[in-house]
């Protein structure tokens, strides 16, 4: 722990912590401790982990890294947290993002952004940016993000570490702060595919408390790692043929194909023609969930309170207009739009039709290949500031992270190392629903 604790220290220009919990670490590891010399410690016994700034932790402050909830201090334990903590894990800190979970580069977070590692001047992903850099640099073993579009994976892609997130409805979401409900999942920022198949083991499986956890027997997945097999992996074409696929990311994702080969496995080209569907499919759906999951912040339950406010209206309307940043009040906007009587059969029943084709597409893939391969971001971490101007240009970087997201399907990202510039490429893959275990040991054995 002091460890960490010297090297968060040594890194505050990153901003990766939004609140270090000196106390409550301090506090368990001395627990753990005597745990550990008693020969009771648990699976986790003194791993030092971070948590993204939207999971709560019972007497601690969670702020979704918004002004709405700066002084928020969560009055329950999330199941995830309860579960590391069971098994002896020590939570370090709470880690940044972006507003809300919403973004793709931290930059939207009401504390600042998060630095990369590699080049301060380049953002570090999001919207789990904090918790990617955590482990980037060494502040923490492994981290918690949160992934609904692509959060776990794309920060992780941008700071060269593996970024996991499994199966929709494999970990439990209770006590994480919602932005839409049917994409939001846990997920796991690692340096070693058996840290993230450690806490795997401990996040997954049923929970009373969330209705939408599968309640599929949990396997050790840490212990399967090395019986991986041969499998029949599909390149997702369009993926790899796009103009907009950075050519350096392009030729480290074919090196990385030719690997696969090498090791026995059968790789076939398929065409994937929905792409140009994914990013409106995922827009109009995740913000029409925002806009219905964020009402809650009116400023009388809970969150930011404007105090001037003369009658209810206004202190919901000033209280909103103050609490929320400039992205998430867009999303609101959209969601609210997409939603309302007019126009709700033309964007979002729509969009939910695109997405039951997309899952269809995907059911049919997965009759034939074992794991599908994509890039995880379109170009390696872009400078600050560089896409803060247009949001459509942000939104269509999550292009190949939001096909597991829409299909609900287990995603990794992993590192392929670095470009000329030393900033990190990566690789994708996914497979089939609940299917983790095979997803983990390929990645195991690939890297
Ligand atoms: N970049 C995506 C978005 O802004 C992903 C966010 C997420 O997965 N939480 O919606």
């Amino acid at each position: 722990l002091s460890y960490y604790l010297e090297q968060i220290e040594k890194n505050k220009h990153l901003n990766a912590f939004n609140e270090v919990f000196f106390d409550s670490a301090a506090k368990q590891a001395i627990l753990v401790q005597e745990k550990v010399n008693l020969g009771t410690a648990g699976k986790l016994a003194g791993m030092v982990i971070g948590i993204k700034d939207n999971i709560c932790y019972l007497d601690h402050q969670v702020t979704a890294s918004s002004k709405m909830l700066e002084d928020f201090v969560a009055p329950y334990s999330s199941t995830v947290v309860k579960r590391l903590l069971r098994e002896d894990a020590i939570i370090i800190g709470r880690l940044n993002c972006d507003e809300f979970a919403m973004g793709g580069s931290n930059e939207t977070s009401y504390f600042g952004p998060v630095k990369n590692a590699v080049d301060p001047h380049r953002v570090s992903g999001g919207s789990s940016g904090g918790s990617a850099v955590a482990v980037q640099a060494d502040l923490c073993l492994a981290a918690l993000g949160t992934d609904t579009g692509g959060s776990v994976r794309q920060p992780a892609a941008f700071c060269g570490c593996i970024g996991f997130k499994p199966t929709y409805g494999r970990i439990s979401r209770y006590g994480v702060i919602a932005y839409a409900s049917s994409f939001d999942q846990v997920g796991t920022l690692t340096s070693s595919v058996s840290d993230a198949s450690i806490l795997m083991e401990v996040l997954a499986g049923a929970d009373e408390e969330d209705s939408t956890v599968a309640t599929l027997e949990v396997p050790n997945y840490s212990q399967f790692l090395t019986q991986g097999g041969k499998k029949k992996i599909a390149v997702l074409e369009e993926t790899i043929s796009n103009e907009a696929l950075d050519p350096e990311i392009k030729q480290a994702i074919l090196v990385a194909i030719e690997k696969l080969k090498s090791q026995g496995h059968t790789i076939e080209y398929v065409s994937f023609d929905l792409l140009d569907y994914l990013v409106p499919a995922y827009y109009v759906l995740t913000t029409a969930e925002a806009s219905s999951n964020l009402s809650r912040y009116d400023g009388v339950h809970f969150g930011y309170r404007n105090q001037e406010a003369k009658n209810l209206t206004s202190l919901y309307k000033l209280s909103r207009a103050e609490g929320f940043g400039e992205e998430v009040k867009r999303r609101i906007l959209l969601g609210t739009f997409v939603l309302s009587a007019g126009y709700y059969d033309a964007y979002y029943q729509k969009a939910q039709q695109v997405r039951r084709l997309i899952r269809e597409k995907i059911e049919d893939l997965f009759q034939q290949y074992d794991m599908l391969i994509s890039p995880v971001a379109p170009t390696p971490p872009f400078k600050m500031g560089e896409n803060m101007q247009d949001p459509l240009v942000m939104y269509m970087a999550d292009i190949y992270t939001v096909l597991a997201s829409l299909a609900g399907i287990p995603a990794v990202a992993l590192p392929l190392g670095n470009n000329k510039e030393r900033l990190p490429l990566s690789i994708q893959l996914m497979t089939k629903h609940f299917n983790e275990l095979e997803l983990l040991a390929l990645s195991a054995s690939f890297l």
